[in-house]
């Protein structure tokens, strides 16, 4: 019944000061979120213990009727706000619901056809150092150097070219709205599954603020930490036509037993999802980057595509003199967290890039609005123009301390 504190003074000293760290920053990470004190105390509870290998109603194990309760309760929350009409809670990542989706529904060696990660894609979708690149057959597409878009006509005629058995919609870096209803018409046309990860994006759909994926896609995954503000961890929704092949996908498929913990965590999250300030807050982040991509535009930064629709930008930095990896630098020295991201078409090297990736999710749940965001450009600017000026820097981590002491985070 020891406190970690007096039971492992070393790791609760490493937890104490990332709570710091996170008190102390300004978070930008556009894949990053600040969860509820409710989500948190499900996920450090109890249910960790339980080992609960299959499904509600049909375990493997014994002494499962309460951990049932809690994944009964995230399955049908989650029907409920997506209207989805079958949903798996299991998935321990992101990476493992794509996993699952791949093995459910596809063989080695078949042909896939994603977004090109170096334009905004995600690992899982086709890269060669990810397994989906390494079973299957991957084409890609891309954005349009010019506009930053995505070109759904050529999107079109390499699918009538390709005929691939699979297309999968969604990213990680992609800051306009995707138009899934264009997609799933063309992979219909074709005869291909069409699959939709919307992890970026799963909170604004949840809110109705960007054209939900689950009426057009047969598979939609979705990690549940970032704009969805619940716990790390992964989800699948389908159509009732696919629900055994996923369910087995996951378990026995890909997975042992589930993280029951993680789960109450994400029925705590999609109770949340289910109130009306939800969808505020979505607005809200939405606004937010708004906000943030004209204070940068007006103080003479690019951003790829012009702008934003969602709750993310890409910093072009190209003509700066600042590659993406000094700017991520420049702005931790000021307090400022964000990450080095390829552009389209970089020159860089991937580890190097040009440019920085901004998100608005986590510092709109800590309170921010229009007003701070103006403040957060103003704080990039002078940190990365100033970055030979210390008294810039100092005035910067000021400013910075500012608006984190005004909206305290836990
Ligand atoms: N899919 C997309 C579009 C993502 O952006 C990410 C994470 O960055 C993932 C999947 C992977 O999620 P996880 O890190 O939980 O495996």
């Amino acid at each position: 019944s020891h406190t970690l504190t007096q039971a492992d003074p070393e790791l609760a000293r490493a937890i104490e000061l990332e709570l710091e760290r996170q008190r102390r920053n300004i978070e930008l990470i556009a894949s990053e979120n600040f969860v509820s004190p409710a989500v948190m105390e499900a996920q450090g509870s109890v249910l960790t213990n339980k080992y609960a290998e299959g499904y509600p109603g049909k375990r493997y194990y014994g002494g499962c009727e309460f951990v049932d309760m809690a994944e009964s309760l995230a399955i049908s929350r989650a029907k409920e706000i997506f209207g989805a009409e079958h949903a798996n809670v299991q998935p321990h990542s992101g990476a493992q619901a794509n996993f699952a989706v791949y093995f459910a529904l596809l063989q080695p060696g078949d042909k896939i056809l994603g977004m090109n990660l170096a334009h905004g894609g995600h690992l899982t979708h086709g890269s060669p150092v990810n397994v989906s690149g390494k079973y299957f057959n991957v084409v890609s597409y891309g954005v349009e150097e010019q506009t930053g878009r995505i070109d759904y006509d050529k999107l079109r005629q390499i699918a009538l070219q390709e005929k691939p058995k699979m297309i999968v919609g969604g990213a990680s870096a992609y800051p306009r709205a995707i138009d899934f209803k264009t997609m799933a018409e063309i992979a219909r046309e074709i005869g291909a599954y069409f699959f939709v990860d919307m992890a970026h994006i799963a909170g604004l759909v949840a809110a109705g603020l960007h054209q939900s994926p689950v009426p057009y896609a047969d598979v939609v995954t979705t990690t549940t930490h970032k704009t969805l503000r619940g716990p790390r961890g992964g989800m699948i929704l389908c159509k009732e036509q696919y629900a055994q092949s996923i369910d087995k996908a996951i378990f026995p498929g890909s997975q042992g037993g589930p993280l029951m913990h993680v789960i109450a965590a994400k029925a705590a999250a999609f109770g949340e999802a289910l109130k009306p300030e939800f969808k505020t807050y979505q607005q809200q982040i939405i606004n937010n980057a708004q906000a943030l991509a004209g204070g940068l535009m007006k103080r003479g930064f690019n951003l790829v595509s012009g702008g934003t629709d969602n709750h993310l930008m890409l910093v072009d930095l190209r003509g700066t003199g600042i590659t993406g990896k000094e700017a991520e630098k420049l702005l931790d020295e000021v307090h400022v967290t964000c990450n080095k991201n390829a552009i389209p078409f970089d020159p860089e090297k991937p580890f190097v890039t040009s440019g920085i990736r901004l998100g608005t999710p986590a510092v709109t749940t800590r309170g921010f609005r229009e007003a701070e965001m103006d403040t957060v450009a103003e704080i990039i600017s002078m940190s990365l123009k100033g970055k030979d000026n210390p008294a810039a820097q100092d005035q910067a981590r000021t400013m910075v301390k500012e608006l984190c002491d005004k909206y305290p985070l836990y």
